[in-house]
């Protein structure tokens, strides 16, 4: 049964609703960061051991940040898929997602076949939550 204009709607809302709040955590994330790694953690004399350290925790912080990063970017695509069309379909056969589970997750790419596929196939590279 393909959407209906009220579910796309709710969908849409949803969806930018998301993005608005990650942005502005990752706004917020980016700027806390960069006072801790360059202010708190690096001190006022920065010589190269400092620098190593600041960057180690940056890099430690930046595991949530790019899963937050990587949330963005599938809700900004499925922003442009619900534009351009092929929202709600999924990309590896090509059936209708159901509503419920858009509901709960907007971003999503894939049936829930597909998707138990994809992450059984790629589980050893990483866990999309999508
Ligand atoms: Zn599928």
């Amino acid at each position: 049964m393909p959407l209906s204009k009220q579910q796309l709607e709710a969908l849409r809302q949803a969806i930018e609703s998301r993005r608005a709040a990650l942005a502005r955590e990752l706004h917020d994330d980016a700027a806390r960061m960069r006072e801790e790694t360059f202010g708190a953690l690096a001190g006022p004399v920065t010589d190269t051991a400092d620098e190593a350290v600041a960057d180690l925790l940056s890099d430690l912080d930046n595991a949530e940040l790019s899963r937050d990063l990587a949330e963005l970017r599938a809700l900004e695509n499925a922003q442009a898929r619900l534009v351009e069309d092929g929202f709600g379909i999924c990309v590896d056969c090509g059936t209708e997602i159901p509503y419920a589970r858009l509901s709960v997750q907007p971003a999503t790419l894939r049936c829930i076949d597909c998707q138990r596929l994809h992450e059984k196939t790629f589980a050893h590279l990483d866990k999309p939550k999508l």
